[in-house]
Parts: C-alpha cells; sequence; structure tokens
C-alpha cells in the first residue's frame, strides 16, 4: 500500500492544490491531506474549518482523506505509516523554500522520500493569500476555488 501525504496550511484549499491532489490520488493508493493546524503564518481560518473546507472538496475523490497535524511532519509520517511527501510546484519561486524543507526532512528521516507534483499551468499564478485578497474586495473567485470553498469566503470576507 503506496501512503503519501501532502502537508499545507491550506488557508484556503484552492483548485491549485486540488489538482495537485487529484494528481496524487491517481499515483498513491491512500493519500493524507495534512493540514497544519498552527503554519508560522497565522491562518485567516481556524483549523477545523480549513479541513472542513477541504472535506467538500475532495468529495469525490475516494482514496484521499484529511488529517490534521502539529509538529514535525515526518513524525506524522511514522505514524501514518506513509514513506511520501507530496509538494506542489508553481513556479521556480517556490523552489528554494520547497529544496530545502525536503533536504531537511530526508536529513531528520531518510527513508522518506518528498514528490514534486507541477501544477497545471492554468494555476500557477494561484495562491491563498491572493484568493482571500480578491475575495475581501469582492472580486469573483469562482474558477479559482472549489464552489463549497467560494461558497464560504463570500460568506466570511467579503465586505
Ligand atoms: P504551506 O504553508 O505549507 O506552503 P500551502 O497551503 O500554501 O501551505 O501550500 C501547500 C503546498 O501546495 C505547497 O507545496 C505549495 O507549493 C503547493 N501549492 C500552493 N498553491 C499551489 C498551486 N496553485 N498549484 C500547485 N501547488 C500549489
Amino acid at each position: 500500500m503506496k501512503i503519501a501525504v501532502y502537508p499545507g496550511s491550506f488557508d484556503p484549499v484552492t483548485n491549485g492544490h486540488l489538482d495537485v491532489i487529484e494528481r496524487a490520488a491517481r499515483l498513491f493508493d491512500r493519500v493524507i491531506i495534512a493540514v497544519i493546524k498552527n503554519p508560522e503564518k497565522t491562518p485567516r481560518f481556524s483549523f477545523q474549518e480549513r479541513m472542513a473546507m477541504l472535506k467538500d472538496s475532495v468529495i469525490h475523490c475516494d482514496n484521499v482523506e484529511i488529517g490534521n497535524f502539529d509538529g514535525l511532519l515526518v513524525e506524522y509520517l511514522r505514524k501514518k505509516k506513509a514513506r511520501s511527501i507530496v509538494r506542489g510546484l508553481r513556479a521556480v519561486s517556490d523552489f528554494d523554500y520547497e529544496f530545502q524543507m525536503a533536504l531537511t526532512n530526508r536529513r531528520l528521516a531518510p527513508e522518506i522520500e518528498t514528490v514534486f507534483l507541477m501544477t497545471d499551468y492554468r494555476y500557477s499564478y494561484l495562491s491563498s493569500s491572493f484568493v482571500k485578497q480578491i475575495a475581501r474586495l469582492g472580486g469573483d473567485i469562482s474558477g479559482l476555488v472549489p464552489k463549497a470553498v467560494a461558497k464560504h469566503l463570500k460568506k466570511n470576507l467579503t465586505r
């Protein structure tokens, strides 16, 4: 059984994340999306809200489940008996940080491999912060986030 963990803050999940999730679901037997409870950057949404939005967005993927963690990612993987970390790459600007994190995780847990998936070009500019900003200013976010997320953002962010 090939189990992968896709960690992130998902504040909120976007169609870019979803694209990576669907690709990972085709490569692995089981994909666990791991919501970071307390990311370095202060999230706009609580981890319960971030998890609920994800749950509504991946309802069509049978082998995908949602979890959360606080602490060392590699320990979470060991607990889940997972051997792969999935991360998404949008542009060269993601590379430095992702490379550093992958090597750090390898140092901590050599048995765990980080797998990078390229986003679809349609989402290569898309980020959670961008989406929040557009929603706050009353812009149209349909097409950028799953339907359930657009509804939640409109209710909670639009002024
Ligand atoms: P983190 O705070 O861990 O970076 P994010 O939720 O911002 O959490 O991102 C989680 C992962 O998803 C990262 O690997 C990030 O590069 C990737 N990602 C974010 N947006 C996109 C996108 N539009 N396309 C592909 N990957 C993305």
